[in-house]
């Protein structure tokens, strides 16, 4: 292959420039790269508005990085990507490897059809620091518990960040581009600024500021003291490389805790790599004999955060407004929807997965399968949160509650958790205590040896 033949670079979860192992690995190969995005119902459909908002967002953001160069074009990739590399007589397509189970699925169709054509394949990094699938146990088997898979993650490390940017090829003149869609209508939502500058910004602010106290502060939903990259990191306006680097040497507590919380990210997708079938199926079969409610209206209230218990209201409404939840009351409110309604996980991780901006395959659908007891290295199903104490714990001044609820505006500190008789404010829907006994009997019925 000579350096001038054109290659392509096709973005799909690695929406930057900087750090970007695949742009370095079609960089040696030529100097002339066509950037492609493919519009793809496949994927778009499902997502709910904010993601599909976000993603429009950082699809501009990164066109502008390229200079207007950004090729786009709607359709199967397994047709259009064959038609845009045939089209510069492109002699690869170079990407990121996407490890869920759709992109693993579909690449193998693009692969297969360019291979038709003479097109070779080339899949460098992916969207971890550590590839999934490439850390075993010693026998080979893959790691069930967290602990384990974070010492080993941590054991192996991870390649320095890539040296790239914008000019470390000529990017190709687009032999023609759809025009992006109308983004879905958010009405009202506030979405964080797209793209990798805003990534970058956003990471910079948090080391110079909550880094620090983010061990002590990150479980308070009332306090800002989180990254907030998850949808960056989602699209992959920042690798999460960047950061670990940025982190390297620093034993803090802060520091500390927030690689831990980046492993749990690499975790999930090792889990998910191992057994895809695990986004829609208990990863522990046992739960397929779980009995469940079905309740469309308990199912509407938790959804509309009308529940009567205020933390879990709280996260409702914050999704709704901004497409984010905190970690904490995500956790709450998957347990009530799990322990305290009786539905099951996936109903709730559907819902997630349509309103979260960070919405993700592998982190959303494990972590409800975490709270719901099912998953691998699963909180223990009978540790049951009880949401009121949870909130009184958490958040205890009220302060997130009376932010996101306002009905409960005029109810001082802590009793915002423990309302009575506020007006517009429903009593709670069901009675904990008695809910909580029915959820361990539940259990109790399926619980193996
Ligand atoms: P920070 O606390 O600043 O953490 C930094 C990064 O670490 C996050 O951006 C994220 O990439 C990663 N991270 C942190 N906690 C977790 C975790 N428990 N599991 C996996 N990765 C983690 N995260 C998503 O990115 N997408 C989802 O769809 C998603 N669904 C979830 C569903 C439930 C029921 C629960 C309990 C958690 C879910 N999470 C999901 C994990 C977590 O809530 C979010 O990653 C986090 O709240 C994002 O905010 P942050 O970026 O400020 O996090």
């Amino acid at each position: 292959m000579t350096k001038e033949a054109p290659v392509v670079l096709w973005f799909r979860r690695d929406l930057r420039l900087g750090d970007h192992a695949a742009l370095l690995e079609a960089s040696k190969h030529s100097k002339h790269v066509l950037a492609l995005y493919v519009l793809d119902d496949a994927l778009l459909k499902p997502s709910g508005a904010p993601r599909v908002a976000f993603l429009h967002g950082c699809l501009k953001a990164l066109d502008e990085q390229l200079g207007g160069r950004l090729m786009l074009v709607k359709g199967d990739p397994a047709e259009e990507v064959v038609k845009a590399a045939r089209a510069i007589g492109a002699a690869a397509v170079h990407v990121s490897s996407d490890t869920g189970p759709y992109g693993r699925r579909r690449d193998q169709e693009v692969k297969k059809a360019l291979a038709e054509h003479d097109i070779a394949w080339t899949e460098t990094g992916s969207s971890y620091a550590i590839t999934p699938g490439r850390i075993t146990k010693p026998d080979g088997d893959p790691y069930r518990v967290f602990t384990p898979f974070y010492r080993a993650w941590v054991r192996h490390g991870w390649p320095r960040p890539a040296d790239t940017g914008a000019s470390i090829v000529d990017w190709v003149e687009p032999p023609r581009s759809v025009k992006l869609p109308k983004s879905p209508s958010l009405k009202g939502m506030e979405l964080p600024e797209p793209g990798e500058k805003a990534a970058l910004d956003r990471w910079h602010e948090f080391l110079d500021g909550d880094l620090e106290t983010y061990d002590e502060d990150r479980d308070r939903p009332d306090r800002p003291g989180t990254t907030r990259l998850s949808p960056y990191l989602r699209w992959g306006c920042v690798h999460p490389r960047t950061l670990l680097a940025d982190l390297a040497g620093n034993e803090g507590s802060g520091a500390k805790s927030l690689r831990g919380e980046f492993a749990w990210r690499e975790f999930h997708a090792d889990v998910l790599w191992h057994r895809p079938e695990t986004a829609r199926k208990n990863y522990d079969s046992r739960f397929d004999a779980m009995e469940h409610e079905s309740d469309d209206e308990a199912f509407k209230r938790w959804c509309e955060g009308r529940t009567g218990f205020p933390i879990v209201d709280a996260g409702m409404r914050q999704l709704l407004a901004e497409g984010w939840m905190h970690n904490r009351v995500r956790m709450i409110v998957a347990s009530f929807l799990v322990k305290d309604l009786h539905l099951p996980w996936w109903l709730g991780a559907r819902y997630f997965m349509n309103h979260l901006v960070d919405g993700d395959l592998a982190s959303n659908q494990l972590n409800w399968q975490w709270v719901a007891g099912s998953g691998t290295d699963a909180a223990p199903y009978f540790r049951i949160f009880n949401p009121t104490t949870q909130g009184e714990k958490f958040d205890p001044s009220g302060e997130y509650v009376r932010r996101y609820v306002p009905e409960l505006r005029s109810v001082q500190g802590k009793a915002a958790h423990k309302p009575q008789g506020v007006k517009d404010y429903p009593a709670p829907m069901v009675d904990h205590a008695h809910e909580r006994q029915v959820a361990l009997e539940r259990y109790g019925a399926i619980k193996g040896p």
